[in-house]
């Protein structure tokens, strides 16, 4: 199942069309997709028996471009994000693989819709296709077999980043250089973890006016998905719409020759195998 958040009402995406929860289901179900992550079980029981019609009729390629479209989640408890994750990144930043999974958080206010403008801020701002984790259940201490059990599903995300504000000072500014307004978008939509079989398996790519410049797959990761999740719950608690960003693959601005950075009226395309694309505009 896919689900939207269109104008802050949770929506059922399909390939013949989409459907609003809260109306389709007679009140059964929240309008919130945040509410509907946290009982995504019985709104799949629900949605499979009722087989409902979409009340509009639209290519869900065509719906994700729909400039009304919102964060997926858009008041999460926790967000994460994991550095040097992909081999061939760390690679490229000159920077030795980490021993274990390297966690900061990006602010939930820098939290967009897909298809929302990127204010730049300051001559370096930089791209980072991410494949972003939904956590749907309250858990703890999660074995590597079970991780994957509290996992809604997945979405696609950018991890913009103020490369000048990240390296200032003798210790790095991971978080809030990442977390300028509208730097977190995620989208299109939530796409359920049963339709996901290997979530690191999936083509991921970032291009920027059209210059493909990361393609890679979510296979080169350093930590897995379990991996990430199974640590992250040895320690806090992941709650239902905690986002986890997994980390972005080789080919982003700074490790281009001569780096490549981001300025007004550059449009930058970020897609993922079977979760869609995400289009933002630099203003
Ligand atoms: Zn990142």
């Amino acid at each position: 199942m896919r689900i939207a958040n269109l104008a802050g009402r949770a929506t059922i995406v399909t390939d013949e069309g989409i459907l609003d929860v809260a109306t389709g289901s007679n009140g059964a179900f929240s309008s919130s997709l945040d509410r509907c992550i946290a009982q995504l079980d019985t709104l799949k029981v629900w949605f499979d028996a009722a087989q409902p019609d979409p009340s509009e009729h639209i290519k869900p390629d065509d719906f994700a471009r729909d400039p009304r479209l919102g964060s997926v989640v858009t008041s999460p408890q926790q967000i994460f994000a994991i550095g040097l994750n992909y081999r061939h990144h760390a690679h490229e930043m000159n920077l030795t693989l980490p021993s274990e999974p390297m966690v900061f958080t990006k602010f939930a206010s820098s939290l967009c819709g897909p298809n929302d403008e990127l204010p730049v801020r300051g001559a370096t701002t930089d791209f980072e296709a991410e494949l972003v984790v939904v956590i749907g259940k309250r858990s703890r201490d999660l074995s590597l077999e079970s991780a994957l059990d509290v996992v809604a599903g997945y979405c696609v995300g950018q991890d913009f980043s103020e490369r000048s504000l990240q390296m200032r000072g003798t210790q790095a500014q991971f978080s809030l250089a990442k977390s300028h307004r509208n730097f977190t978008p995620i989208g299109p939509w939530l796409t359920t973890a049963d339709v996901i079989t290997d979530p690191n398996n999936l083509a991921i790519t970032c291009s920027v006016n059209d210059v493909a410049y990361q393609d890679s797959n979510t296979s080169d990761m350093v930590f897995t998905v379990p991996e990430i999740v199974s640590y992250l719950s040895t320690v806090v608690e992941l709650r239902p719409g905690d986002l986890i960003f997994t980390g972005s693959p080789h080919g982003v601005g700074q490790g281009q020759k001569p780096p490549v950075y981001l300025k007004p009226g550059d449009h930058i395309v970020t897609e993922i195998e079977d979760l869609g694309r995400i289009a933002n505009a630099a203003v």
